[in-house]
């Protein structure tokens, strides 16, 4: 291994998301990366970019944080047996997303619900998925779904394995608040963050998880509180954006107008920074590569919110609910980026209002850890303008 520094240097940027819901936009056409981390953020006439290994020539386009996915479900590899579909993480890195979250494992064909075996899966997909990264794709996955019989010492042995999330609570055959808050706590104790299934059965044989439920299990994100896909009746969101005070966890597989409407009551509560966005897929409605694009784009036309402020809902927001180290444009965070421009033909003055017209970006470019993991998106309308590695 040579000692020498990997650089990245990214330039003529047109715009800088943030993904700081205080502050979405920042001043500046240029970003520095050194091994994988961002290192200097402004004007490229004032920055040090000396040296770099590789160049990105933005062209002119919006340079963001690589988006969010908080909720998939992932099982090995670029393949999901959910829908029979091979390369959908590749194809969701074409729609911007450069990490995803997994909700649980739960479409692995056979999956083990006694104690040993759902431990087992669950450190064994938390190690693939870091040994293997799909086209780039950070995939945060080993989240065990709790069972009856768990103890306290199973979730110390999955947190010293490398466990950090639980897959959503209610996919198991844990359905009562009180045994349920009590697995959440001891998973809290050891680090381990948690999330729940909000509404109605997603397929046969899976439940209802009310408003009760969910605060009296208290975990750390309201997992798809619009349903996956049935949402709860309105009094019972309105009360869960209310009482919660993390992530509230808007999903693409879920009711839209609940979606509308927990974006209304979060806003009314000045609780913005709680609102998180996931897909659900791969699930009863397919995978949706540019499924976190179209809730930016839905909630910003149809909820009212401006695309700079929407974008952070995909990144920002995300990783200071989920305590990542990508997802924010700031120095010393993971140098993980989407560049994309206005869609041809887009109406819109800019990017922006294109996008809160309704419309999705096209992606230009990915980034990860400093390393261009993709070029002209095959799945979004074609941009604009292109970025050019030089
Ligand atoms: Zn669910």
């Amino acid at each position: 291994m040579s000692d020498e520094k990997s650089i990245t240097v990214i330039k003529n940027i047109g715009l800088l998301l943030t993904g700081r819901i205080e502050a979405p936009m920042a001043d500046g056409d240029c970003v520095v990366c050194t091994d994988g981390k961002i290192t200097a953020i402004g004007y490229e006439k004032d920055l040090d970019t000396e040296g770099a290994s590789v160049t990105v020539d933005a062209k002119g386009v919006t340079l963001a944080p690589g988006l969010i996915d908080s909720h998939v479900h992932p099982v090995v590899g670029d393949y999901t047996p959910r829908q029979q579909q091979l390369h959908w993480i590749d194809s969701t890195l074409n729609g911007g997303v450069t990490t995803m979250i997994s909700a649980g494992e739960v479409h692995m064909p056979g999956r083990p619900k006694d104690v040993v075996g759902l431990k087992a899966m669950a450190i064994a997909a938390q190690r693939w998925y870091e040994n293997f990264r799909p086209s780039g794709m950070k995939v945060l996955a080993g989240a065990p779904v709790i069972e009856h019989g768990m103890e306290e010492h199973d979730f110390k042995e999955l947190a010293d394995a490398g466990v950090k999330y639980l897959g959503e609570v209610g996919l198991g055959s844990v359905k009562d608040g009180k045994t349920a808050n009590q697995m959440v706590s001891w998973a809290r104790k050891y680090g381990i963050q948690s999330t729940i299934h909000t509404g109605g059965p997603s397929i046969p044989g899976s439940g209802l998880i009310d408003a009760d439920m969910v605060l009296e299990t208290g975990t750390d994100v309201v997992g798809h509180i619009n349903g996956g896909h049935s949402a709860l009746p309105d009094d019972q969101i309105v009360c869960l954006c209310e009482n919660c005070t993390q992530g509230l966890e808007i999903v693409h597989n879920g009711n839209e107008r609940a979606a509308l409407l927990t974006l209304n009551t979060a806003r009314e509560l000045d609780k913005l920074d709680q609102v998180i966005l996931g897909t659900d897929g791969p699930a009863g409605s397919g995978v949706q590569p540019l499924g976190i694009l179209r809730m930016v784009a839905m909630l910003s036309s149809l909820g009212n919110v401006d695309a700079a402020t929407a974008f952070c809902f995909a990144n920002g927001n995300t990783a200071r609910q989920r305590d990542l180290d990508v997802g924010l444009l700031e120095v010393g965070m993971s140098a993980d980026f989407v560049l994309m421009d206005q869609a041809q033909h887009a109406p819109g003055k800019d990017i922006l209002e294109s996008v809160q017209l309704g419309n999705l970006p096209g992606v230009g470019m990915t980034i990860i850890d400093g390393k261009v993991t993709s070029f002209r998106s095959r799945n979004t309308p074609p941009a604009q303008r292109l970025p050019e590695v030089v």
